[in-house]
């Protein structure tokens, strides 16, 4: 992927797309696959926006069979088993146990009815079925849940997580990008250019030097996410539809739970998770209405203050000092008039303004979970062909994404060997890149310094910087720690490394110690958001 902006010179596109998170990205590569030429814009880095602050799984969602989302369910359901397909480096099992307890007597007798129905829903699951533990076995598995005095079992079913949820977008990117695609980040869609009823094409800028381009193309899809009205109001876009943005917050903690735990909150009976990532406890999420500025999201006080009380009735000495730092996004659902942010559906919609208004060349998608981007990018691209009167078949669903399938143990072990590197570096290395891992090794193995790891905290090495700015168009301090590779994710934000960082990709993108400095402080500013509710 290169960051060139005379791509778009003398081309007209057929698919331009605009938004680089995973719906963006799943369009993008879809279109790239069935052989069309495609651009993809993105105002910020890639996945920066709720991508990245999502939970992580690729679930069917237990939850929406309460609110009777069956379909939506079955649809997810199927797309978990697809992505484990074809990114088995990044989507792995998790288990799940749901407490079981006297004084919640509904949820002990219905929810073996909702996972009798979730893993029948799941036709063909490679997954195995829920089973009901006794309070013995659950103890043996979750020790911690033994200050819960009226537990009695617990449910134990599965579901999946990307826990480099980042690197599952941008490697969508990178395949298109391989089959074509034009890909760039930090460039903004100013405007839809529009002629006698039919959008041709977009006005972009550069954000980095404030210049304007014109990129033609035959259609535009608009995958902004909850930015996506936006453009409508730019353009002078009319739409019955409106979008609803709720905000979800999560809490990086200390390890609570061995495996992810369900468990409900006591003060309005919404479910709530407690996920292992690392080494560490991912806590959320939250659903509450949004009408704040939409590029500076963070959990408020009262969000984290939500969480804690709830948790603190299953693990009393839960306290504000577990949690390293919070994160929070915004999701863009469909308003449908319904009363709870809770019960909105979760599934999206495809807005063909052709259809709407009469407005050709423009579909906006509203709405969508992360595990149905590869569906709704199939759906999108089908309705793309259609109107370009083209058969180019969804081929998504049997093509692995580039960095499958994942490294064996014997492969990792010859690689450290014959690259000179401990086996636990290369093993980590490949939980990120998968197959890919030798490329980024080649740069260890040519320069021995770049074998070094980039902070005393992490396992990530340096060569993974040079790889980063040379093939993922990392090109900010946050491409890299937050996309590239989610060392910013750890409990430190990564702070202790931007010096470092800031260090090695200065000179390989020519940037002024101004510049760099630049960087770091913007970088410490994304950061900060995550420290908010402290104040
Ligand atoms: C708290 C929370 C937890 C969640 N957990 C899960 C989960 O566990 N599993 C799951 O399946 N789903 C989950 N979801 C839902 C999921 O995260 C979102 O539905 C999904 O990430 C949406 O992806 P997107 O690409 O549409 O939006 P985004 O990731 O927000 O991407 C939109 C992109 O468009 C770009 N953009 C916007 N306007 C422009 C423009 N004019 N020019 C250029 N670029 C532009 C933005 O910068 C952004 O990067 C969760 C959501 C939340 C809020």
């Amino acid at each position: 992927m290169k960051r060139d902006f005379s791509q778009l010179s003398g081309v007209n596109f057929d698919l331009i797309v605009i938004g680089g998170g995973i719906v963006g990205s799943g369009i993008a590569r879809d279109a790239a696959l069935r052989g069309l030429h495609t651009l993809l814009v993105e105002k910020d880095g890639f996945a920066h926006g709720t991508t990245s602050s999502s939970t992580r799984l690729i679930h069917g969602g237990l939850r929406y069979l309460r609110t009777m989302q069956f379909g939506l369910v079955r649809q997810d359901l199927r797309e978990r088993e697809i992505i484990l397909k074809i990114a088995p480096h990044l989507v792995k099992r998790l288990q799940f146990v749901i407490p079981a307890l006297r004084s919640e007597p509904f949820y002990r007798f219905s929810l073996p009815f909702g996972l009798y129905l979730y893993d029948f829903l799941a036709k063909g699951r490679s997954i195995p079925r829920w089973r009901r533990l006794s309070r013995q076995k659950t103890l043996e598995l979750e020790p911690n849940l033994a200050g819960i005095d009226d537990l009695v079992a617990s449910f134990l079913y599965s579901d999946c997580q990307a826990e480099y949820m980042e690197r599952l977008c941008l490697e969508n990117l990178l395949s298109a990008a391989e089959n074509g695609a034009c890909i760039l980040n930090h460039a903004a869609a100013k405007n839809l250019l529009m002629k006698d009823g039919t959008v041709h094409g977009i006005k972009v800028t550069d954000n980095f030097t404030g210049e304007n381009y014109v990129a033609n193309g035959r259609m535009v899809v608009n995958a902004g996410g909850h930015w996506a009205n936006l453009l409508w109001e730019t353009s002078n876009v009319k739409s019955k539809d409106r979008l609803r943005r709720t905000k979800g917050i999560h809490l990086l903690t200390k390890k609570v739970s061995n495996n992810a735990l369900v468990l409900f909150a006591k003060s309005d009976g919404r479910l709530f998770f407690i996920i292992p990532l690392w080494d560490y406890s991912l806590i959320g999420t939250t659903d509450t209405d949004y009408t704040d500025d939409l590029d500076s999201i963070y959990a408020s006080t009262s969000d984290v203050e939500y969480l804690v009380t709830e948790l603190r009735h299953y693990f009393p000495q839960f306290g504000p000092d577990d949690i390293y730092y919070t994160m929070a996004g915004l999701r863009s659902l469909v308003a449908s008039g319904d009363k709870t942010a809770s019960d909105t559906s979760r599934a999206h919609k495809l807005v063909d303004h052709e259809q709407q208004t009469g407005l050709k060349g423009l579909i906006t998608v509203l709405g969508g979970k992360i595990t149905a981007y590869r569906a709704i990018g199939e759906e999108v691209l089908d309705l793309v062909c259609k109107k370009f009167g083209v058969q180019a078949p969804c081929t998504t669903a049997d093509t692995p994404l580039p960095g499958a399938p994942a490294v064996s143990s014997h492969e990792i072990e010859s690689a450290a060997k014959q690259n000179d590197l401990p086996v636990e570096t290369v093993t980590y290395v490949a939980s990120l890149y998968g197959s890919k891992v030798s490329s980024v090794l080649e740069h260890a193995n040519a320069d021995k310094r770049l074998g070094q790891p980039i902070a005393a905290s992490s396992p990530d090495i340096l060569a993974q910087i040079k790889y980063a700015v040379e093939e993922e168009e990392a090109v900010t301090l946050s491409d890299f720690l937050l996309c590239c590779t989610n060392i910013g994710l750890g409990p430190s934000q990564g702070l202790d490394t931007i010096e470092t960082v800031g260090g090695e990709m200065g000179p390989l993108l020519g940037w002024s110690k101004a510049e760099q400095q630049g960087q770091i402080e913007s970088y410490r500013a994304i950061a900060a958001l995550g420290q908010r509710f402290r104040t």
